[in-house]
């Protein structure tokens, strides 16, 4: 972007997949917007994960935008799961294609951001001094980005090299003959052992709780399957906007109808289905029945079995402290047979912890492991640990970070009140992190874009959200959270994460809205549709009710 405007009608911040969609809208809708993004270009999450082994699970087709048929028409996903270096071209393609980049600043990272009820305008400040303002800032700021790494004593001393997989270094890194530890077991941990266990010397594997997981089932998309996706295109971003979590898959009811034996049927051929049709194509009940549910955990228990060969190391593989499907579910390729390789090692960090980081590796309560990299799969402080890292004030000089201290309150994950003219795209409490994740964001910033305009064509310059309907909709969240049988499990559904002071064990934070996408977007929509309720919007002089 060539010149050095400080002063804007919207600021975005994030060029993510949100960023990049919500600046798309706002140009096009004749906003005078920029986006200020951290990193050095485009791509959030797709930027940052470079670990091997990252991909999308859910389906590529169903991950891509959908606003642009030209857009459609033109790419071409090569993989029914794509890798992160395609994913990462994608959102480079987007945003050259609609010449995006101009409205863009890299290696902005805001630090600070005020409102200013006298100019009605929040001013931004970067880390590297630079002021700007806008009447609106939109924060895209991504809901998975703030990676932890846990305080172990000895950290600094490793002398290897050791990164978060959030971090994982752009340039190469050399693997073969090396001994590697990977500390995590989610959703990424899950990916990057499958990937790098035939690369390295040695795979040593710290797993504090093991996690459900079930095959990815990927596979290549030829030319005539994408040609027959493309041509089915409206009918499958239709599929994905009734469901529940904006994919392709439906669920099926009537778990007890079935006998055990056809139930088995059914999951034998989810088994080998792509993608999160095990979860979301299963029998509904097993997320609101405990025998149900029991029974599928058995099921997919008795799947790792057979893959892993020595039963002591299968039996560690299988979670025993929450059901299938009631965590964020990791999808593998190869995972449980990774542990069939002689050079792979599985240490039980929940029987020994680990004691500390040395210069030559971990030690555990149990013994030394002698590495020469660690990876750092340990999580992040999802959803609202990107917010809090910039030091956001509203009305009266509160924190954001204080007001969402103990208890997050949003409406509808959009706004949060004294926090005047912020909105938010995939914010806590939307379906960003209920949802796959284009979808949902396509909804919030199309919805935003909606708004910005009701404003502008009202000449209303203050947007603030009323605390009564903030607390209406935290009802809401709690009531749908409540209902599901993962409102007792340990992952960051719940916003557990003992890394983080008070998020420990027995601590809840509602973090998404998990009542269904297709729900959300009619609430949304109706507000919308009966002008805003629960927003007050004002000019400078004059209240509008
Ligand atoms: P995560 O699910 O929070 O997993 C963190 C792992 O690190 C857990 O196994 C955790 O063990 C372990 N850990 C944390 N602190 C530890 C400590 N002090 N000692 C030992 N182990 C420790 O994080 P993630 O795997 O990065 O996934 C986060 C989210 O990112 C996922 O849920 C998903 O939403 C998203 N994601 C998506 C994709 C995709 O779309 N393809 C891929 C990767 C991630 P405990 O369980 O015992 O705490």
């Amino acid at each position: 972007m060539g010149d050095e405007r400080r002063e804007f009608d919207v600021i975005v911040i994030g060029a993510g997949v949100s960023g990049i969609y919500q600046i798309n809208r706002l140009v096009d809708a004749g906003f005078d917007a920029v986006v200020l993004e951290a990193d050095d270009d485009v791509g959030g999450t797709w930027y940052r994960n470079r670990y091997p082994g990252c991909r999308f699970d859910s389906e590529s087709y169903t991950y891509g935008y959908s606003f642009s048929k030209e857009l459609l028409d033109e790419w071409h996903w090569k993989e029914r799961f794509s890798p992160q270096p395609e994913n990462l071209r994608y959102l480079e393609y987007v945003v050259d294609k609609f010449d995006l980049r101009r409205h863009m600043r890299f290696g902005c990272r805001v630090e600070r951001m005020q409102w200013h009820d006298d100019e009605r305008r929040w001013h931004v400040s970067l880390t590297n001094g630079d002021e700007h303002v806008a009447r609106f800032v939109v924060a895209s700021v991504g809901p998975i980005s703030r990676p932890i790494i846990p305080d172990f004593e000895g950290r600094d001393d490793f002398e290897g090299a050791a990164f978060h997989t959030y971090d994982w270094p752009k340039e190469p890194v050399e693997l073969a003959g090396k001994r590697v530890g990977v500390i995590g077991t989610g959703a990424t941990g899950i990916q990057v052992i499958a990937a790098i266990a035939p690369e390295v010397a040695e795979l040593t594997v710290f797993q504090r709780r093991p996690n459900w997981s079930s095959p990815l089932n990927n596979s290549e998309i030829s030319d005539e399957e994408m040609a027959d996706i493309r041509s089915r295109y409206d009918e499958i971003f239709a599929a994905c906007a009734a469901s529940n979590g904006g994919f392709v898959h439906t669920p099926i009811w009537g778990f007890w109808d079935k006998t055990p034996e056809e139930r088995r049927a059914i999951w034998d051929d989810l088994y080998t289905q792509p993608g999160f049709a095990i979860l979301a194509a299963n029998f509904g009940e097993i997320f609101l029945d405990e025998d149900a549910n029991r029974e599928v955990s058995e099921y997919i228990a008795d799947r790792i079995r057979q893959r892993v060969d020595d039963p002591a190391v299968a039996e560690k593989l299988i979670p025993t402290d929450h059901g299938f499907g009631l965590q964020r579910l990791p999808l593998e390729t190869d995972y449980f047979e990774t542990y069939n390789r002689d050079n792979v090692q599985l240490v039980d960090v929940s029987e020994h912890p680990i004691e500390r980081i040395t210069a030559t590796g971990i030690q555990t309560t149990a013994g030394h492991h002698e590495l020469d990299i660690i990876v750092y799969a340990t999580g992040f402080d999802v959803m609202t640990g990107s917010f809090d890292r910039i030091d956001i004030r509203g009305v009266d000089g509160l924190a954001l970070k204080d007001k969402w201290a103990d208890v997050t309150t949003t409406y509808y994950g959009l706004l949060s009140a004294r926090f005047p003219n912020l909105l938010m795209v995939a914010g806590p409490q939307s379906v960003s992190g209920s949802t796959n994740f284009p979808r949902a964001i396509e909804k919030g910033a199309d919805w935003i874009t909606d708004l910005l305009e009701h404003a502008r064509d009202r000449g209303v310059d203050r947007i603030e959200a009323r605390p009564e309907p903030e607390q209406e909709w935290l009802d809401d969240v709690v009531t749908a959270h409540e209902r599901l049988l993962f409102r007792r499990s340990k992952g960051w559904f719940t916003g557990y994460n003992p890394n983080l002071p008070g998020r420990g064990e027995g601590t809840v934070r509602y973090h998404a809205y998990f009542g269904g996408a297709h729900r959300y977007a009619k609430k949304i929509d109706d507000l919308a549709e009966a002008g805003y309720p629960g927003l007050t919007m004002s000019t400078s002089d004059e209240l509008i009710p």
